[in-house]
This record gives structure tokens, sequence and C-alpha cells, in this order.
């Protein structure tokens, strides 16, 4: 009935000349071809990310045997960095965050994956919302420089500036969580793209399959709306190596199906865009091979920090909490100016780390963490070895047998934990290594790339060695705002 009587209404104001086109709408519907020659001129950029690909998988694949023609090509045929230094902590959301704006997680605001909810309350949340961001995305830049953008299942992009946008939610897990899912994405825009291509996956649906799928999805928004930036997620390579290790061959296995989607991605990119397409491949971390779980709730717990239930299943009350991150844990303090719980905790922290048998490699104060810009509210980060990772068992002994093959979210610095970039594009140097870049440097570089400038990047644009096409001027040397 309401469907029926929003028709009439439509109809009316047609018949009055009152009826006001959605202009997202109408861009939705219109073929390429109708676009107009301005825009036909602009540079088009496709950025995918492959969560957890590992610089050296690509660099080395035929040492890891593995055969990967569509990222070699990226090196052939582009620029790429041998490593890319992530930022505090090495995890998927505050990575993806910084590879938008150019800026360390306590400056854009997405600390680690999930928000801190000492209690329980959230449901397992993870930063999915876009106003949580604190910095200004590429989305956003482009968005002011009245660019269109697409996006295919990015992290953080729930209500982000984004043309097109089908963003990354789940909740429950149950089939309402596709109607949660439609009702955050671009008004009817996954039905559109998802004409004869079957079901769009949803939420958690994280396999090479679904990466499959969602590429099918990609390029035809890539094809037919011919967005000038658009974003694709790819996360089955990251499963595979949190069950069975970096390099298992299932993940390698995983990683040649992805490098097909890969070229896929690269031949619409070139065909929405013959001759100013550019084609950017990212990850936000590495992996490392793991054997422990170490769970600082059980001492937490005996020192009184940490009340639970009577059954002790549950925690109750707390002074002082952990917020895990993979292979590093944040410790937060209820009461963040009480010295002496500060003090506490710190000689406990001391004492687990004295015990080699805890895993336990360092512990950054407050300060340290300010400094490097990661969990800027937390009293200690406590960074695990690698082979490590934090756990959640809230009574038992401290380390036990892991519960994954495989895991990231240590510092930066731990080789494992690299990162990848390849770029492609008309004047991009050819089989050209950029040498070991820092992950912030990339934003700025793409906004580049876009010609648009990026408010809060810290880094400068990557020295690529292009040139813009009006004359000599190199565009390496531009600063950043
Ligand atoms: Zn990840």
């Amino acid at each position: 009935m309401l469907h029926r009587s929003r028709l009439l209404l439509i109809a009316a104001l047609a018949c009055t000349g009152l009826l006001l086109v959605r202009p997202d709408l109408l861009a939705a519907s219109q073929p390429a071809a109708l676009q107009s020659p301005a825009v036909a001129q602009r540079p088009l950029l496709v950025l995918v990310s492959i969560d957890g690909l590992r610089p050296d998988a690509v660099l080395e694949a035929e040492a890891h045997g593995m055969h990967l023609p569509n990222l070699r090509a990226l090196m052939r045929d582009g620029s790429y960095a041998e490593g890319v230094t992530g930022v505090l902590p090495t995890m998927t959301y505050p990575s993806h965050m910084t590879l938008m704006t150019g800026a360390v997680p306590a400056r854009h605001g997405i600390y680690t994956n999930t928000t801190f909810d000492p209690l329980g309350h959230n449901d397992g949340g993870w930063y999915w919302y876009a106003e949580d961001g604190r910095a200004q995305t590429l989305w956003d830049a482009a968005a002011q420089a009245k660019l269109t953008t697409g996006n295919i299942y990015w992290p953080t992009s729930v209500g982000a500036q984004v043309t097109y946008n089908l963003p990354q939610i789940w909740r429950s897990g149950t089939a309402d969580d596709r109607k949660l899912q439609h009702a955050l994405s671009t008004p009817g825009l996954e039905a559109q793209l998802g004409e004869g291509l079957g079901t769009y996956p949803a939420g958690d649906q994280e396999t090479v399959e679904d990466d499959a799928q969602r590429t099918r999805y990609a390029q035809r928004l890539i094809e037919t709306r011919r967005p000038d930036f658009t974003t694709v997620y790819l996360t089955g390579l990251d499963s595979e190596q949190h069950n069975s290790g970096p390099f298992s061959p299932m993940a390698n296995a995983a990683l040649e199906r992805l490098d097909a989607l890969i070229g896929q991605l690269r031949a619409s990119a070139e065909r929405a865009a013959p001759g100013r397409a550019y084609f950017c491949v990212v990850s936000d971390h590495g992996f490392a091979a793991i054997q422990h779980d170490v769970s600082l709730y059980p001492a937490l717990v005996q020192s009184g920090l940490i009340t639970l239930s009577a059954d002790r299943s549950r925690i109750i009350d707390w002074q002082a909490m952990p917020w895990g991150a993979g292979g590093s844990v944040a410790l937060m303090l209820a009461d963040p100016g009480n010295a002496q719980t500060r003090d506490t905790v710190h000689a406990l922290l001391k004492r687990l780390a004295s015990d080699p048998h805890n895993g336990i490699d360092k512990i950054l104060d407050q300060d340290e963490l300010h400094r490097r810009g990661g969990f800027p509210d937390a009293a200690f980060l406590v960074t695990f070895r690698v082979g490590y990772e934090t756990g959640f068992n809230l009574s038992g002994p401290l380390v036990t047998a892991a519960s994954h093959r495989g895991m990231h979210g240590y510092p930066p610095e731990v080789p494992e934990m690299r990162s990848s970039f390849f770029i492609t594009g008309p004047d991009v140097p050819a089989g050209q290594s950029l040498g070991v870049i820092d992950m912030r440097a990339i934003a700025p570089t793409l906004a580049d790339v876009l010609h648009i400038r990026l408010r809060d990047a810290d880094e400068p644009v990557l020295a690529l060695g292009r040139h813009d096409r009006g004359g000599s001027r190199p565009l390496l040397a531009q600063a950043n705002r």
C-alpha cells in the first residue's frame, strides 16, 4: 500500500513538472558513453587492497612456488615498493584508514579493528562507521573536487562520502544483516550492479569465492559508472593466512586465485578509461606464523584489576582492561588519571615480561604511544614476539596453543609486517622499485594522481618520477596540505 501511494505521488508530481530527479540515481543509470568530454579526459584510479598481502609473496613469487602473472605484470609495467612500513597497530582497520588519509591512527581516529567495549555490550562491533574517522579521506577530498567515487567493501566505509557505495558491515550474521547492508548502501546500487551476476556476499562472507563475486560487482561498477576513484577490498587471502599461516599451500592457492581477480579489475579500469587509467594494489599489513595465545586476563583477575561473575564466565567490573590487537594488546584504565592503578599495571606487566615463556617483547608507555601515533588513550601497549598473539581466556594459564596459524598486529618495524604497494598508469615509470616506503605516503600520492589535495597526510608525495602531461614539472615535489 505504501509503495502504491508513493507511485501515485510520483506520477502526480511528474505530471505537474515538480518531480525532482535525484542526481545520484540519474548518474547511476547513466551509461559511460553519455559522460561529458571533460569527464572523459580525467584520470581514473582504481585502488585494490588485498588484505594481508606480503610484498615478498609477489616479489619472490617463484621462490614460494606461486604463479602470479597479473601481480608480476604490475611490477613490470609500473612502480612498486619492496615493502611498506605500516602503522601501530598493524591491524586491518587502522591501516586501511591510513591508506585513505595518510595519517597515523591517533590522528585519524581508527585505533584497531574493534571498538573498545570492556563489558562486551557492543556485540563485537568494529570501527565500521566513517563518522569515527577524524581525518580527511581520499573519498572526502575527491567529493570536494566534484569527482565521483565508488567503493566495494573497503573498511570504515559506512556513511562515507562515496557516490556509489557498497560498504562493509555485519552484525548478528543472520539474514537480516543483508537488509542492514542494503539500507547502508547507495540506494538501489547492489540490485543494479547485480543484474545477472548472482547474490552479492553478506558482510561476514570473506572467502576467495566471495572476493570473486565482489570483483564482478566492482568490474560492473567501474565499467558502467566509471567513477573517477574506486576502492575495492579483497579479504580471502587474510582469512586463509589466519587459518593456515602465511605461505601455506592453501594461502598460496588463495593468492593465485586473487591474482586472476587483479587481472580482471585492471582490465576493467583500462576498458573504462583507455590511456588514462591508474591501477594501484596495496595491502594493509603483512603476516607471521604463530604458535601461542597469551591472555592477560587471568593475571589481571588475580591482581584484583578485573572482577569476574560468580561463575567466572564474564567480566562485571574492571580497573584495567586489555584491548586486543593480534600481535599486541593495549591496556586501558577505567580511570586514566589514577597513578596508583597505572603503577600496579606496569609492575604486573614487567613481571609477566620477565618470563620469556609469556612471549612479551616490549611494554610501550603512553609517551611512546603518543610519539608513535597508536592507541592514544591506552596506558600501555604490550607487544608480543612473533609467534605469540593476544588470547581472550578469562581464566586458566596465560599461555595456550594458538587459536590461529597466522597473525599480524605486531609493531610496524617487525619485517614480517611489511605490506605492499604497486601502481601502474600512463606516466608511471615501468619496472621501478621505490624501495621501502612509509604507508602514510600512499594516500597523498594517490591524491596527486587524481590532481586533488589531501589535507591531513603526514608524508610527502612519493617520488614516482611522474611528470604532468602539460610539461616537465615534476609532480613529486608538491607539498602536502
Ligand atoms: Zn588486514
